[in-house]
């Protein structure tokens, strides 16, 4: 059973998003349970910026709908 959703594939960029819906908030990493918070990171996405957030251990990208 999967923990998350997995998003779109970006298959344009050599990572791959994965779409989480946030509860209360986002701390532990859905893949691999890493539970001291996430790396930030950005993109242009038109004309708004998501932030994304990878985790330090498994280094998977997560969208919880942020933008900047
Ligand atoms: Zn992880």
């Amino acid at each position: 059973m999967d923990l998350w959703s997995v998003g779109e594939r970006k298959h344009s960029m050599d990572y791959e998003i994965n779409t989480v819906d946030m509860n209360d908030e986002f701390k532990v990493c859905p893949s691999c349970g890493y539970k001291d918070g996430f790396h930030s990171m950005f993109r242009k996405e038109g004309t708004a910026v998501q932030w994304l957030f990878i985790c330090p251990s498994c280094h998977k990208v997560f969208d919880i709908g942020f933008t900047v």
